[in-house]
């Protein structure tokens, strides 16, 4: 580290200080680094650093740190306040929906079976197929995969392609299940609940366990219970997104006995046969022996991390949504009013209502008046000082979109300002 400007100011760790307030010491730690601060109207974007998390949130994750703790036991408590505020059976603070997926196909895949776990991700020999219908493959489908589960597509892709009217139809899903099959995968949006509940009246009753990713699926809160009270078996959602928490966390919820298994595929099982005394949540005598680590090994979450989640959770659940709503629009409102007089840039109010989720401020761009397309003012506004991200969901059409999320009031007319300066008109 020669050379290296120091990050933390005088701290004797010999005399072993304790407790000091957090950023205290370490100042801006970015600047230290010589890390640019960025405008983020991006969304809660994970390259971006994710959610901004509120005072509350930042305290516990410190005052989580400075202690010896059992984290199993952390984790069952963990479970309860996620079983409250989700309405499942059980609850478990992962190290993302990434994370959650994988650990959700990784209990499917075992059940308790010590066996299987011991040869994750190696699946031969027991059941291994997750069914993923065509329109619910995503980037994150894989994240299920590593787990050694072998994904099967089934359907047809005719809604999300726009070739036709039909989405996944019941005979697809029973034509697809068999001797192979151990679960379903479902990847919630903002409109395809009926299709949730057609594919667990099929899965049900034949025992496929059904596994909904809701990563981005919140706002609104009501979507913490929606997918259980539906009757998905598993479903994970973001920590580092909407509900505000540390970027590297997330939560599966579910029913109890895949929440337990997949409990203990995550946490340290380096433990003596003779005392390891796991909390009821583990199912010890469900089990033959006693697992090694498991396959979640590599996505343990940190004791900081699932304080932080679940004061996060709490705020966000107590949270009054259409005062938050209503405070975004008006700030949109009041971009979208500093912005109208700028040539072939046409700003655009989205409410919550329209957009199933957060109110957005869409700016259309017509080239031939600003001077530039969406991308290229895009990457104008990202070499910007300070960087501004603006969300380029529909760049290719035309269109940038202000998504407020991670936007902190004072950069309101920054951001706008920055808008400005990048158009060659100004
Ligand atoms: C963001 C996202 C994920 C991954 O979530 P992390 O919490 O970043 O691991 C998975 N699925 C979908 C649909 C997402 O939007």
């Amino acid at each position: 580290m020669a050379g290296a400007r120091r990050l933390t100011g005088r701290f004797d760790v010999a005399r072993g200080e304790r407790f000091m307030e957090p950023g205290k010491q370490n100042g801006d730690i970015y600047r230290r680094l010589g890390v640019r601060r960025r405008i983020n109207a991006a969304g809660t974007l994970t390259r971006l650093g994710g959610a901004r998390m509120a005072p509350p949130v930042i305290a516990a994750m410190a005052a989580a740190a400075d202690a010896a703790i059992d984290m199993a036991e952390l984790q069952v408590a963990a479970s309860g306040r996620i079983a409250a505020a989700t309405g499942a059976e059980a609850g478990l603070v992962t190290t993302g929906a990434a994370a959650g997926l994988a650990l959700a196909a990784a209990a499917c895949l075992t059940g308790w079976n010590v066996q299987r776990m011991a040869s994750l991700p190696d699946t031969s020999g027991f059941p291994n197929q997750i069914l993923l219908p065509r329109l619910h493959r995503t980037g994150y489908s894989r994240c299920l995969a590593i787990s050694g589960a072998r994904l099967v597509d089934i359907g047809h892709n005719d809604r999300g392609s726009g070739a036709g009217v039909r989405g996944l139809e019941e005979w697809e899903i029973e034509a697809a299940i068999g001797p192979g099959t151990a679960a379903f995968a479902f990847s919630a949006t903002p409109d395809n609940v009926e299709e949730l509940l057609l594919a667990v009246s099929v899965c049900r009753p034949r025992g496929i366990p059904v596994i909904v990713d809701a990563a981005a699926q919140l706002p609104p809160r009501e979507n913490l219970r929606r997918f259980i009270a539906c009757g998905a078996d598993l479903v994970v959602f973001s920590g580092g997104k909407a509900i505000g928490g540390p970027q590297a966390s997330g939560i599966l919820a579910g029913r109890r006995h895949l929440v337990g298994a997949a409990l203990v595929q995550q946490i340290d099982m380096d433990v003596s046969p003779a005392t390891w005394d796991p909390p009821e949540l583990i199912d010890r005598a469900a089990m033959r022996g006693l697992p090694h680590h498991g396959f979640g090994r590599g996505f343990k979450a940190g004791k900081e991390e699932i304080a932080g989640l679940l004061v996060a959770l709490e705020l966000f659940v107590e949270a009054d949504a259409q005062q938050i709503e209503q405070a975004l629009e008006r700030r949109l409102l009041a971009m979208a009013d500093a912005l109208k007089d700028c040539k072939g840039v046409y700003p655009k109010l989205l409410s919550a209502a329209q957009t199933g989720r957060v109110p957005l401020l869409e700016l259309g761009i017509d080239p031939a008046r600003a001077g530039l397309d969406a991308p290229a003012l895009s990457r104008r506004l990202q070499k910007a000082e300070p960087p501004v991200h603006l969300s380029e969901r529909l760049a290719a059409r035309g269109r940038l979109i202000v998504d407020p999320q991670a936007l902190a009031p004072d950069e309101d007319m920054l951001l706008v300002a920055a808008v400005r300066r990048c158009l060659p008109g100004s």
